[in-house]
């Protein structure tokens, strides 16, 4: 599939190919581009179908934003680290299942903190006070009714608005919900937390968007991976055509192939193409498609909204911190809190994950590696002033790493949430798939897995249709899901 002949006539010479000479002698041909798990998922299940399969990744690792470290000598994520939905109705639960990696988990269904109950935790003011656990549980609660007004509000008006704007209507009508003093700080702490769930801040977040994510939860609550993700994309990508540090410039369609430049100039050629690369890569045009992409798909691309969400891994010599879930700082103002998640709890390893999100986690990216760690461990000073300096740490930089440029996509202001459906929608011989694709599960890995097997799924569909070879080949989902093995899950 690779030309390094970059000249048109090559190319034509792959358009040349009648369809019996296809039948004889090749399979359809597809270049998968990014190997997150949307692009990895694509390639495996188009591999399985027996096409021919090229997979361009542009870093110098599989997982995209799935990334598994392991420079403290033992896993940490670094992007994604919860299996949302722990339950067999997860489309990976079979394949994580089968490999007998076990999760922890930190939230049951429906916790008004996403990704945690309010079971095992330790919040604190700025000067180290710890908060009682009964005012947490009232404001909480007070949250909640918050929630379910906002809701009501979203109901009533058929304009969309900011999270923040329902969150002003809800206080002016039922200004019982209003908290002062620390019962007003530990409120924050509950917003910072909804806005880490959307890497994004309250202004920027639907009132919409925001009221159909209780929808797109699986049953089950939320798992962390306590071995990490990377050995679930290592078996997907078993024996597959892989070229790292293969960054895609330009992807070129006509009528029934495509051809793909890579950052050197190499060009490769296929029937097809599944673009798997993240929705902030597609926003900063760093891929030039030619023809251009249609209107309406480029509409989705700049109507979805992709927000920042970092994590800050800190490595200590010892335990010193109290043997909770969670611990968090409340203060004044969603931007000032912060919250740490204690690894420790889950894996025995004494790390503390630091997770900023929104502006906040933006003006953090702005700081060297050492200034962020520095400032996170500040934070945590704020708290534990006996606290030891850490012995290594770790810093992610999703907003401005050039592969990913953003976290994960959210619905922004006033736009519907069929844009991710816009966004999924091939185009000629052009597939799309990665987490900004499903309308569904957006966010997720499960999500971008599940648009990897769609887009590979709709592209076989489509290339062996027009080359009359339907009956010849496999379908590419079905015999994963087969074998059912339930999921390790600690504290049940
Ligand atoms: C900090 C953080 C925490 C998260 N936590 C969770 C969680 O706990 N649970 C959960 O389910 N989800 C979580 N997510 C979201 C989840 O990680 C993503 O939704 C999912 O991994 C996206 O997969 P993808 O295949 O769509 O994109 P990616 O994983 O980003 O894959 C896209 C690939 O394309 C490559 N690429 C980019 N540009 C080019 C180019 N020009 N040419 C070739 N290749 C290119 C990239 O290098 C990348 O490998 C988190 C994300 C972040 C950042």
């Amino acid at each position: 599939m690779e030309s390094r002949d970059q000249s048109n006539r090559q190319l034509g010479r792959a358009y040349c190919y009648s369809n019996v000479e296809r039948r004889q002698s090749v399979s359809p041909s597809v270049i998968v581009i990014g190997g997150g798990f949307a692009g990895v998922a694509a390639a495996r299940a188009l591999h399985d179908a027996a096409f021919q399969v090229v997979l361009l990744e542009s870093r110098d690792r599989l997982g995209g934003r799935v990334d598994t470290n392991y420079s403290f000598g033992f896993p940490v994520d670094m992007g994604a680290s919860w299996l949302h939905g722990v339950c067999k109705e997860n489309p990976l639960a079979p394949l994580i299942g089968r490999l007998g990696l076990p999760l922890y988990r930190t939230s049951g269904d429906n916790s008004v903190l996403y990704d945690h109950d309010l079971e095992s935790y330790a919040l604190f003011n700025t000067d180290g006070n710890q908060v009682p656990q009964e005012l947490v549980t009232n404001v909480g609660e007070a949250f909640e009714g918050i929630l379910k007004e906002a809701h009501k509000v979203r109901q009533e008006h058929s304009e969309d608005m900011s999270i923040r704007q329902a969150f002003s209507i809800v206080f002016e009508r039922r200004p019982d919900l209003r908290q002062e003093g620390l019962a007003h700080n530990v409120l924050q702490w509950y917003l910072c937390r909804l806005e880490g769930w959307f890497a994004a801040d309250a202004d920027t977040i639907s009132l919409k968007g925001w009221d159909q994510a209780s929808e797109e939860l699986l049953p089950g609550g939320h798992g962390l991976m306590v071995r990490g993700y990377r050995p679930v994309i290592n078996t997907l990508a078993k024996g597959l055509d892989i070229r790292l540090g293969h960054r895609v410039t330009k992807i070129v369609r006509r009528f029934n192939g495509v051809k793909v430049t890579v950052e050197d100039g190499r060009t490769f050629i296929a029937d097809a193409a599944v673009v798997a690369v993240p929705l902030g890569v597609l926003k900063a045009k760093s891929i030039k498609f030619e023809p251009r992409l249609p209107e309406w798909k480029e509409e989705a691309i700049s109507g979805l909204g992709i927000g920042t969400e970092n994590k800050i891994a800190l490595h200590f010599d010892k335990v010193f911190w109290p043997n909770v879930e969670f611990l968090g700082v409340v203060a004044s103002s969603s931007y000032e809190c912060s919250y740490f998640l204690n690894l420790h709890k889950a894996t025995g390893h004494p790390v503390l994950v630091y997770m900023p999100a929104g502006l906040l986690a933006q003006d953090i990216e702005k700081m060297s590696d050492e200034a962020a760690a520095n400032f996170a461990f500040l934070q945590l000073k704020k708290i534990l002033p006996d606290a030891s300096k850490p012995i290594q740490y770790l810093v992610s930089h999703w907003g401005t790493d050039i592969n990913s440029l953003g976290s994960y996509s959210y619905d922004a202001v006033g736009k519907s949430h069929e844009m991710y459906e816009r966004l999924r929608i091939p185009v000629d011989n052009l597939f799309f798939a990665g987490e900004a694709t499903s309308m569904s599960y957006p966010g997720s890995v499960h999500g971008a897995f599940s648009t990897g097997l769609m887009a590979a799924e709709d592209c076989r569909m489509r290339v062996l249709e027009r080359y009359g070879e339907l009956d010849l080949f496999h379908p590419v989902m079905g015999e994963e899901t087969s074998v059912s093995v339930p999921l390790l899950i600690s504290r049940m």
